[in-house]
């Protein structure tokens, strides 16, 4: 809001109508440059000699990913690749119980894919079993507790995608540019955008790369170009401002965090996760988490389905199964409006408040 003007957009009616760019490319160059440039910016990725993929949000970007590694690995095996996230999970890869408000996961539980559950449970076997194909997710931070995750699974046979939607200084501390095979990045979460549907993937391998570049050809023709226009517009405005737009972030997701927290320090019957600090190379100093979820647990027996308790006291979560989770784990947002946070606080306040013994 603070910079409408430099961030409009207006484009004419007859303006950008082919489905190509002048280079007959599907992609912006000067967006993925300015992509590069935020990157070496901000510090949390290393894009030097990688290749850039665009996908409608880093939903489509992360089904193409699957999809070319799984192409990569299959020469060796008819069996399905088998999917694996550490528990919890973002349900992108889930199983199809789950209400996602995409189908990702039916359509990644096809008969190329295999959903095996909990990452930890295959880690002997996948690294003794070279034959068996295996995609691990890898969303750090974690969605839904916010953790800096690392891949648990390795071997010739096992691809990791890493999911790095969160992995921006206003959510986590920056440890290091992330320089990982395949990394994921998407606008929703970076600045919010998510109804323009605009993610990216930073990818080593050129095969990997040209099979997900085909994938998205085959699937939508590449993406809109008025979303690409839209996003370019968007992160000129984000750089030209220097660091401006993550210090504002920060502060914002900091001061929801330490009230978040302030308020369940006080009760036995709700915890919270626990970030541990790290040196941040953004902001150059060791920082607490300002993650986007809290991961809230109902410490009593009574309380096992935290979910109902909370909806009691009129508090919205996300079940603590739809993340591979047990029911007494529920997910909070804190990305949501301000005004809907001072609701949270306030009501969880309440709660706390009327618990037996509370401090
Ligand atoms: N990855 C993670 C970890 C997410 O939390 C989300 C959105 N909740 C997404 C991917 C999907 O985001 P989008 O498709 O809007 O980029």
């Amino acid at each position: 809001m603070q910079h409408s003007t430099s961030s409009a957009l207006v484009v004419s009616g007859w303006h950008r109508m082919s489905y190509s760019f002048n280079d007959n490319t599907l992609i912006s160059q000067h967006l993925e440059s300015l992509i590069r440039k935020l990157h070496a910016f901000v510090g949390n990725a290393v894009t030097q000699d990688r290749y850039i993929v665009f996908g409608a949000g880093s939903t489509q970007v992360l089904s193409a990913a699957a999809y070319a590694l799984s192409l990569a690995n299959s020469s060796s095996s008819h069996s399905p690749t088998r999917v694996v996230a550490s528990v919890p999970y973002y349900a992108v890869c889930s199983a199809p119980t789950h209400h996602l408000p995409l189908q990702t996961t039916r359509y990644l539980n096809s008969e190329k894919f295999k959903y095996e559950g909990d990452a930890h449970t295959w880690r002997n076997r996948s690294e003794s079993d070279a034959s068996t194909n295996v995609i691990e997710f890898v969303t750090s931070p974690n969605n839904p507790d916010g953790l800096l995750n690392k891949a648990v699974l390795h071997g010739l046979n096992v691809k990791t995608i890493y999911d790095l939607a969160y992995y921006w200084p206003h959510f986590t501390p920056i440890p290091a540019p992330a320089d990982e095979d395949l990394m994921v990045f998407t606008l929703s979460k970076l600045n919010g955008h998510a109804g323009s549907r605009f993610g990216w993937a930073v990818v080593k391998d050129e095969t990997v790369f040209n099979k997900m570049v085909l994938h998205m050809q085959v699937n939508s023709i590449g993406v809109s170009k008025d979303t690409q226009l839209r996003a370019f517009k968007l992160l000129k405005a984000i750089l030209e401002e220097g660091t401006q737009i993550f210090d504002f972030a920060y502060q914002t997701m900091k001061s929801k965090w330490e009230r978040l927290a302030t308020t369940l320090s006080l009760s036995n019957r709700f915890s919270l996760q626990k970030i541990n600090p790290q040196y941040c190379f953004f902001y150059n100093k060791v920082r607490e988490s300002s993650p986007a979820y809290a991961w809230v647990k109902c410490e009593k027996e009574e309380d096992k389905d935290c979910y109902a308790v909370l909806k009691a006291a009129n508090i919205i979560g996300r079940k603590g199964n739809v993340f591979g989770s047990e029911d007494n784990y529920v997910r909070l947002s804190l990305v949501r409006s301000q005004d809907d946070f001072d609701i949270l606080i306030q009501r969880l306040q309440k709660l706390v408040s009327e618990e037996d013994g509370a401090i």
